[in-house]
C-alpha cells in the first residue's frame, strides 16, 4: 500500500518510522512518504495560509500550495494505482465523518491513501472539490474535540489501517479478537501470576475447558459494552446473539 501524508510539520509524522509500523515499512509492506507542504509554495515566505474571506477569526490554507502537492502525489504513483482504482484522499477533520473500525477495514483494502493535514481553520473548501475530479474525498474525524492540526488524526488512522494490511501484525488472529471486530469490547485480559497482590485471576481461565473459556470471554463482552458503549449494543445486529448471548 502506498500512503503519501502531506504536512506543514513533517517532523509530526516521525512516529511512522517506529514499531510495527515502521517495520512494516522497513519490510516494503507500507510505502509511506511523508512531504513538506511549504515545498510546493512559489513565493519567498513560503506561505500556506491567507485571511478568510467574509471575516472572522484564524487563518485559511490556501489552495494553490494544496493543489500542487495533491497533483504530485498523483503523478509520482502514477502507474502504481491499477486503472479503475483512484486514490483516496483523506483530510482529517472535525467536521468529517467518524473514523472507525469499520473504516479502517474498508481503507486497508486501498492501493493508495493521501493525507491532507490541516493546520488553522482548516483548507480552503474548493480544493477538495477541485481533488474530486481525481481522488475519492473522504473528510474524516477522530471524533467530536478539535486539535490543532491534522498530523495527530494522521498517526492515528495509519497505525489503525496499517494494522490491518496483511503481514504488518504477526499473529492475524490478534486482530480478530479486538475490541470492535465484532461490535463488541473485548474481554478483560490477564498474564501471570494467577494471584497477583491477594487478586487471583477468573478461575475459569485455568480450567483448561476451551468451550467454557470462550463462553467467559463472551459474556465479559457483552457486559463490558454495555455497561461501558451502550450506544455500540444497540447498533448489534440481533442475527449476531446466540441464545446464551440473550441470557446474558
Ligand atoms: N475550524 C475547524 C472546525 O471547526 O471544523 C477546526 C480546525 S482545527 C483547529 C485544525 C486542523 O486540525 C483541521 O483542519 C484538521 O486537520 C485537524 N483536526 C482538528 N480536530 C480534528 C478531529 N477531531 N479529527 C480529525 N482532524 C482534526
Amino acid at each position: 500500500m502506498r500512503i503519501d501524508v502531506f504536512s506543514i510539520f513533517p517532523e509530526y509524522l516521525a512516529a511512522l518510522d517506529l514499531s510495527l509500523i515502521g517495520k512494516a515499512r522497513q519490510d516494503g509492506l507500507l510505502d509511506v512518504r511523508v512531504h513538506d507542504l511549504r515545498a510546493f509554495t512559489t513565493d519567498r515566505h513560503r506561505t500556506v495560509d491567507d485571511t478568510p474571506y467574509g471575516g472572522g477569526a484564524g487563518m485559511v490554507m490556501k489552495p494553490e500550495p494544496w493543489s500542487q502537492a495533491l497533483a504530485s502525489s498523483l503523478a509520482d504513483a502514477g502507474a502504481g494505482d491499477t486503472a479503475g482504482t483512484r486514490p483516496v484522499l483523506i483530510v482529517p477533520s472535525p467536521a468529517g465523518e467518524v473514523f472507525t473500525q469499520a473504516t479502517a477495514y474498508e481503507l486497508a483494502e486501498a492501493e493508495h491513501l493521501v493525507f491532507a493535514c490541516g493546520r488553522y481553520e482548516g483548507i480552503d473548501e474548493r480544493v477538495l472539490e477541485w481533488a474530486g475530479e481525481n481522488f475519492d474525498v473522504r473528510p474524516m474525524s477522530l471524533g467530536d474535540y478539535v486539535l490543532n492540526g491534522g498530523e495527530v488524526a494522521v498517526l492515528a488512522m495509519v497505525e489503525a489501517i496499517g494494522r490491518l494490511v496483511p503481514g504488518v501484525v504477526g499473529n492475524p488472529e490478534s486482530l480478530v479478537e479486538e475490541s470492535h471486530s465484532d461490535g463488541l469490547l473485548e474481554y478483560p485480559v490477564y498474564t501471570k501470576p494467577s494471584i497477583w497482590r491477594e487478586r487471583a485471576i477468573p478461575e475459569v481461565l485455568l480450567s483448561g475447558n476451551h468451550a467454557k473459556i470462550a463462553r467467559f470471554r463472551r459474556d465479559e463482552q457483552l457486559r463490558r459494552t454495555s455497561e461501558r458503549r451502550p450506544d455500540l449494543l444497540a447498533k448489534l445486529d440481533p442475527a449476531s446473539l446466540d441464545k446464551a448471548d440473550r441470557a446474558t
